[in-house]
Order: structure tokens, then sequence, then C-alpha cells
């Protein structure tokens, strides 16, 4: 956003009072006189008027290792939510990059950083999303070939891009999907007639959950995960 917009949203200037007050040299952006008006903000810069401070606020990106039984929401009224594994510092603003099934274990990425986090989840972004499978029945011997066809998802009409399988032993597997649709790898064994018993998500593009994280357990991510996005 535009440092005279962002103004006239956080204070009662109109705008070409923003604009004029920016262009006078009233404004601090990250410490720094702005006279510019078009000059870009971030959610992450740290705004003053006047010396008044009119944003300020640290970007988080943390990784979690969600144990089974808990919620990926912020809040809720019944269950356990992922949020309070966290300190309270730490949750304001939070929300989840990718969301895991109540039951399902494993990597949970959670920042106060919207853009970062579409680059993460949004489909066309194509971020492999690797998870370990087990299953009812013994998998298929079509699964390769069914899922690198592609799986249709009737609720969203689309069709699931190539994924691939690494067989580990009858009932499991290494999965790679490139989208994280709503129960996606359940809805993939589902299609091709089988049941998963048991979901474990090991990475998401460049990030690898850290082995030395027991579930319940975070960290924040290093400056090089978070780039490699
Ligand atoms: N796909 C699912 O079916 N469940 C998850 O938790 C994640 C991906």
């Amino acid at each position: 956003m535009r440092l005279d917009r962002f103004i006239c949203k956080h204070t009662a200037h109109s705008h070409q009072t923003s604009r004029r007050l920016v262009a006078s040299g009233h404004a601090e952006v990250d410490g720094c006189i702005i006279t510019d008006p078009r000059h870009a903000v971030t959610a992450f810069s740290t705004i003053r008027l006047d010396g008044q401070l009119l944003q300020q606020q640290q970007p988080h990106y943390i990784m979690l290792h969600k144990p089974a039984g808990y919620l990926s929401a912020t809040s809720d009224p019944e269950h356990k939510t992922v949020l309070e594994l966290l300190p309270s510092t730490l949750r304001p603003k939070l929300h989840i990059a990718g969301r895991l099934d109540r039951a399902t274990t494993g990597l949970l990425i959670l920042t106060n950083d919207g853009l970062w986090s579409r680059r993460i989840t949004a489909p066309e972004e194509k971020i492999p999303k690797i998870y370990l499978v087990t299953t009812a029945e013994p998998i298929s011997p079509d699964a390769e070939a069914r899922f690198q066809q592609g799986i249709w998802l009737a609720r969203e009409g689309v069709m699931t891009s190539p994924a691939t399988i690494e067989r580990l032993s009858e009932h499991c597997c290494r999965l790679t999907i490139f989208e994280g649709r709503h129960h996606q790898v359940k809805r993939m064994f589902a299609a091709i007639g089988n049941a998963v018993t048991a979901l474990h998500r090991e990475r998401m593009g460049p990030i690898t959950l850290d082995e030395q994280l027991r579930p319940g357990e975070f960290r924040l991510l290093t400056d090089s995960e978070r780039t490699a996005i």
C-alpha cells in the first residue's frame, strides 16, 4: 500500500492532507523520513506520523509439529486448537498456512504474513506437500497411474495436479501433492477405493519438519527456510 493511503486509512486526515503531510516531511518509515507519498509500505513497516506510532508489527514464521487431536484453527469452543500449543505472546494475528485435519500429525506452518503464506498455499504456486500415508487396504497396483492422471475433485470441479507415490510397504506410501484442498489426501485415496488410517505431513516445498521437534513442540523458521519460499 502507498504511504499516503496508509496514513489516510489510519488517521482522520483526508487523502489530500495525508499526501501533503508526507511530502512536507512529517512521515517516517522504519526510522527514515519519507517524502514520496507513493512510497510502498507493508504490514511490517514501522510507520510514524509526527513521531506518533501508527503501526509496528513483527512478522512471525513458526514451524509446529502438530500432534493428533488438535484442530487447525485459531479458536474453537469445543476442541483444543494448535494455537494453544504456542505462547500467548506469539498468538495474536497468526494464521495457518495449510491446515491439517484433527487426526493428522506433522508439519504445520503458522505466520502473520499473509503475502508470504499465500506463496505456500495458493494452488497455482504448485508447492509440493509431502505426506506419509497409511491405508486400510493394500495400495492398489494402479495407484501411481491414477494419481499421475489426476483425481477429479467434484466439490471444487477441478482435477488434482499429477501426484506421485513412493511405496514404503503394502499399506504405506509417501505421497507428493501440489495443492492443499480440504481432505485432499483422503479424497484421493477414497477415489481409488481405499481409506487413509494415518496421515503425517513431512514437508512443504523447501521446509521439512525438524526431526528435533517432538509432537506439540515448535520453533521459529530460520531465515533460509523463510526466504526459500
Ligand atoms: N489431506 C487430508 O485428507 N488431510 C489432511 O490433514 C491433509 C491433507
